[in-house]
């Protein structure tokens, strides 16, 4: 088998005696040892039998195994939620005096850890904006350990070139982490830009029908090592029914990816223009100031259409209201559409200057994509226009 979908669907944890057809649940806390000495042996990593699920699992092994493939990885570990990836695979790296380089318009979790954790712990960090990478050669100082980003980012829907990224952190001697989670492996892989490793929130499209959170940090061996090893007594680990799922669901996901793509770039080409709107935002329409970078290294747009309403802030709260079949929900990458509006509920706590600084305007509309008939989508979102 040489395609890379081919293989991730035949993909397999070892059949029991049973020969089961799909993979089973191995929902079991740890893992039994036939002698003192083979217990002996796991932990003294001579071979590599399965001890205690907070370390490892077969479900959970079979889903990384997966993304690895996807990705063009080594070697990925498996976290409870797309944060705690991001968060172990951050604290894993940092020590306090440690600077970070990011980007004004990361996930606002994200922002939250840098911005009012990190000072606790004596680590700093600096953004530049999306649209001035160049600001980074100003900001990378001799401290600076890791450059932190996210492409495209949520929800601003900014493209961030990869292949400056990975000369950049190349040349200055930095950990490159990418979380990956708005392209998917499908669209995008960081890694073959030089990022070491990349990051994703398989609560979204990996899952990509709402119902586990999970996430996943995939790249070089000795580093996933390392991450292994925080993780290990740190306890940020998958669990193994939402490892099944997501596994699962990977079958499908370049069929899903495809096609919310196919979706999102209708319903972005047929809102542009509409005079409700300031703007609309895709990575594939050619309005978008990143238009270039985005087709350089993504395969397609993504499931995430953003756009601005003329009427601002209360339009926005009105435009949600309006909308029938699309549902109010803070998820994304779901088979079903779905609304957001930022400046009334994720962003809420950032003061209007803060929150147009990383382009959220008061009327901001963030519409992940689904899998229902496009006309469908487009439809409900005009009905809510008007
Ligand atoms: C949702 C999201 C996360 C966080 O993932 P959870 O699974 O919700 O913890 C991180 N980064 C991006 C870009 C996201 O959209």
């Amino acid at each position: 088998m040489k395609n890379k979908q081919s293989k991730v669907i035949r993909t397999q944890t070892e059949r029991s005696q049973h020969k089961e057809h799909s993979t089973p649940l191995f929902l079991t806390s740890s893992f039994v040892f036939d002698s003192a000495e083979d217990l002996k042996a796991a932990f003294d990593e001579t071979d590599d039998a399965f001890i205690y699920s907070r370390y490892s699992n077969p479900n959970t092994n079979e889903f990384i195994d997966k993304v690895c493939m996807l990705e063009g990885a080594e070697a990925g570990f498996a976290t409870a939620s797309g944060m705690s990836a991001v968060f172990a695979s951050l604290m894993t790296f940092l020590s306090s005096g440690d600077h970070v380089l990011s980007c004004a318009s990361i996930f606002g979790a994200t922002h939250t850890i840098l911005h009012k954790y990190f000072p606790k712990w004596g680590i700093s960090y600096s953004y530049f904006d999306a649209n001035k990478p160049e600001e980074a050669e100003r900001l990378v100082t001799p401290k600076t350990k890791i450059l932190f980003l996210e492409t495209p980012t949520n929800p601003a829907i900014e493209v961030i070139d990869l292949e400056w990224a990975g000369k950049f952190a190349k040349k200055h001697n930095l950990l490159l982490l990418v979380d990956n989670c708005f392209a998917t492996p499908i669209l995008q892989r960081p890694i073959e830009y030089g990022a070491h490793l990349s990051i994703h929130s398989a609560t979204k499209y990996m899952d990509g029908q709402g119902r586990v959170l999970g996430g996943i940090v995939v790249g070089k061996k000795e580093l996933i090592k390392e991450i292994y090893l925080f993780s290990r007594v740190s306890g940020p680990s998958l669990s193994p029914f939402n490892a099944w799922v997501l596994s699962k669901s990977l079958e499908t996901l370049s069929l899903r990816v495809e096609r919310h793509c196919e979706n999102a770039l209708y319903v972005a080409e047929k809102l542009e223009g509409n005079k409700s709107l300031d703007f609309v935002r895709y990575p594939f329409l050619k309005s978008h100031p990143h238009f270039a970078i985005a087709k350089k290294q993504m395969s397609a747009g993504g499931g995430i259409v953003t756009f601005s309403l003329k009427g601002g802030y209360k339009a926005g709260s009105k435009f949600m209201n309006k909308l029938k079949m699309i549902k109010i929900s803070p998820n994304l990458g779901d088979s079903r559409s779905i609304a957001t509006h930022p400046a009334s509920s994720t962003h809420c706590k950032l003061s209007e200057e803060e929150r147009m600084k990383v382009g959220i305007t008061p009327g901001l509309i963030r519409i992940s994509v689904g899998l229902e008939n496009k006309d469908d989508i487009l439809e409900d979102i005009l009905q809510a226009l008007k």
